[in-house]
């Protein structure tokens, strides 16, 4: 049997870090995990119970109810992924919207919020034959990962493809707005204090602005396989 090895795929907001992930774990049948989906659903979470919003983070009473907060991805066969559910209840078309986009970064900066979920990242990992795509899965979460990409691609390339996503969706917002919040997510992940996003020293730096998906999956499975020889 192939050895299965850890793919840690991090870098800015809208670099198509999901797409290509659930693309590697279909063909090398390996487990996908979204980790911004768990941060978007805490950030759920926190909306609803009203200790965020643009102007308000109560930290410390979201710190307290931590526990109450349940994530679990079920793989959904249809869509061929496994979709977010918090408390039991799937949220996976609520936490895809810009208003917990424009909430998300700010939870994230919060350490005991990051505690909580790199503990669970690594515990879904153990056993490697993962794909996992974040912002800090190649520095902290699994630092020896076999393989590790960071993707980049230009802002407005970034911002044109959220937008064409939401609109699909039905959703009902601007290009600048998008492009302002790809900006902003970029910043505060980048300048956070705690696990901000940088690229990994061994990791592989990809920019996709220019390539289209089947290019970036031929190029990387060839990563990938190189890894497995
Ligand atoms: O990947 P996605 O764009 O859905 O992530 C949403 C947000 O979650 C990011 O902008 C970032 O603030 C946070 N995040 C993080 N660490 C991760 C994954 C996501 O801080 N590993």
């Amino acid at each position: 049997m192939k050895r299965k090895i850890t793919i840690a795929i991090d870098g800015f907001s809208s670099t198509g870090k999901s797409t290509i992930a659930k693309l590697l774990a279909k063909k090398y049948n390996y487990i996908y995990v979204d980790t911004g989906a768990m941060y978007r659903a805490v950030t759920y979470f926190a909306m609803k119970n009203k200790l965020v919003s643009k102007t308000v983070l109560k930290e410390e009473s979201l710190i307290l109810k931590l526990n109450d907060i349940k994530l679990t991805f079920k793989f959904n066969k249809i869509l061929g992924f496994a979709e977010m559910f918090l408390n039991n209840i799937n949220v996976e078309k609520e936490i895809r919207t810009l208003a917990v986009s424009q909430l998300v970064s700010k939870v994230a900066a919060i350490s005991e919020v990051r505690r909580k979920l790199v503990a669970e990242q690594q515990l879904m990992g153990i056993n490697g034959g993962l794909v996992m795509d974040g912002r800090d899965i190649g520095t902290v979460v699994f630092p020896d990962a076999e393989l590790k990409l960071f993707m980049t691609a230009s802002a407005d390339k970034r911002a044109t493809r959220r937008y064409k996503e939401l609109i699909d969706r039905g959703d009902m917002v601007s290009f600048e707005e998008i492009l302002f919040n790809v900006q902003e997510r970029d910043r505060i992940d980048s300048t956070r204090e705690d696990s901000p996003l940088i690229m990994a020293k061994d990791a592989i730096e990809f920019d996709n602005s220019d390539m289209g998906i089947d290019e970036q999956f031929e190029r990387i499975c060839a990563l990938v396989d190189r890894k497995l020889l």
